[in-house]
């Protein structure tokens, strides 16, 4: 037999040396740890008394949340200038969305720079940024209501359901694809009824009963945060009940909005570990899903929320929409990734951004989506690296970015195939025209060159169609 020397690695130069393969990075570079700490509330001119107990206090917060135009451009007064008020004034009479802001978000906007702020974007309109909808938009986008067979409950793909059972959120954004039925009536848009209501909620409940293939329910909203905790035990223990149930996610943006409410509304949070507990012992999963978008909605207030959900055992996901001037840059989607892995999140979904009313500024194209996704997988473990999917317009589900069948950059028409759950149709997604060439922003205000491109697209994808 012949004896094998094996070569000595790196590491293994002497006893008390490693050999290191590249020099450690400066931990001062590790920016995801760095979270925002300390009273820093008391920037903003009328939060400036405000004491720690009090901005922790989720009454406090949701007291304190702004739910008229005019009383946030009266927080904003001495904070901008009279012209950036102006500009906001014009943009929420052209939204399409109500007003509600936390003190907790107002906080975090760095009013030195409100034209450029990551959170200013999500939240507060400016008519100067604004740009015409894409002529193929409509409002209910996805089609949910077109495949609800009970109202605020849509049956798309074929274990899974969506459950709305109430119409109000902890915060209002710009960009929500449910526009058509969150928060209040505007001058834009007259909303579809989803409140909170024991006979709609006994319906979708018998719905999701009679339907054995139904496993998997998503209860959104509005949002979960809005929910009563016996709201909350009421809808986990009626589909913990049902043989077929098997997991279930309740949808909240409040993690990233409004964490103060995980620390101190006990009875919410014991509400939702009671529920998890109670499916653990079913051998069912519960499991929170969050929406944070940027890195600065983390902070060492979220750390503490996602502590305690980590403590007790609470799974949190993240899902996260691509917004220009929000996270639409590789360096920033890397850093909210790592960040969401920090505090224990999982990042799980990076939406491009639906076919929104009043929102074309914050839209980006499927382009810049693939060429982020590159960049971001990689940079840490595969199970905590996002899928960039799109939600196909008309109700084809959501898609892997990289799953078209045919993409034109020149027309920013894209074409998705969804054969499980329509085997032969086709989806469109349309990149905003403001990012196209000026010719083809000019064919695109035909009605006839529209079609021409469309049937273009669709043709090619056909031909290339993978089956
Ligand atoms: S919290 Fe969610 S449902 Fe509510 S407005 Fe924002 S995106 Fe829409």
């Amino acid at each position: 037999m012949t004896a094998v020397t094996l070569k000595k690695g790196p590491s293994e130069v002497g006893e008390d040396t490693i050999a290191h393969l590249k020099p450690p990075v400066d931990p001062a570079s590790l920016k995801h740890k760095q979270l925002l700490e300390g009273e820093f509330w008391r920037r903003i001119p009328a939060y400036a008394e405000v004491s720690e107990a009090e901005f922790l206090d989720h009454s406090w917060q949701s007291k304190h949340s702004i739910t008229r135009i005019d009383k946030l451009l009266k927080a904003l007064e001495g904070l901008v200038e009279d012209g950036f008020v102006r500009d906001a004034e014009i943009g929420f009479q052209r939204a399409p969305m109500s007003v509600r802001v936390s003190p907790y978000l107002l906080s975090l906007i760095d009013w030195k720079n409100p034209y450029v702020d990551p959170l200013r974007r999500q939240f507060i309109p400016l008519g100067s940024q604004l740009h015409p909808d894409h002529p193929k938009l409509g409002l209910d986008s996805l089609a949910e209501m077109a495949d609800a067979p009970v109202p605020g409950l849509t049956h798309r793909y074929p274990d899974k359901a969506l459950f709305l059972p109430l119409n109000t959120c902890p915060v209002y954004c710009r960009f929500c694809t449910r526009s058509y039925a969150v928060g209040i009536d505007t001058e834009e848009v007259e909303k579809v009824e989803l409140r909170v209501s024991p006979e709609r909620w006994a319906k979708a409940f018998r719905y999701i009963s009679e339907r054995p293939e139904l496993e998997d329910i998503v209860i959104s909203g509005g949002d979960a945060y809005n929910l009563r905790a016996s709201q909350l035990l009421e809808i986990g223990e009626a589909l913990l009940a049902m043989p077929n149930v098997r997991r279930m996610r309740f949808a909240t943006k409040g993690p990233a909005v409004m964490p103060q409410k995980i620390l101190s509304d006990q009875a919410w949070t014991d509400a939702l570990t009671t529920i998890v507990e109670k499916g653990r012992k079913l051998h069912k999963e519960v499991v929170l899903h969050t929406h944070f978008n940027h890195p600065n909605e983390i902070t060492s207030i979220t750390e503490r929320a996602m502590n305690l959900l980590f403590e007790r055992g609470i799974v949190v996901r993240n899902q996260s929409v691509l917004q220009r001037g929000v996270n639409d840059t590789i360096e920033t989607m890397r850093l909210l990734v790592k960040r969401l892995g920090h505090v224990n999140v999982h990042p799980y979904y990076v939406y491009v951004h639906d076919l929104v009313k009043g929102v074309e500024d914050l839209r980006t194209s499927l382009d810049t989506a693939l060429t982020i996704e590159k960049h971001v997988r990689g940079s840490t473990a595969g199970f905590n690296t996002p899928t960039f999917v799109v939600d196909a317009p008309g109700g084809g589900g959501k898609r892997n970015a990289h799953s078209y069948e045919h993409y034109d950059r020149e027309t920013g028409i894209s074409v998705f195939t969804s054969p499980a759950v329509k085997a032969d149709a086709y989806y469109l997604y349309f990149d905003p025209l403001h990012q196209l060439s000026p010719e083809v922003q000019k064919r695109w205000q035909s009605p006839v060159e529209q079609e021409a491109m469309i049937g273009a697209a669709l043709e090619a994808a056909k031909r290339q169609r993978r089956s």
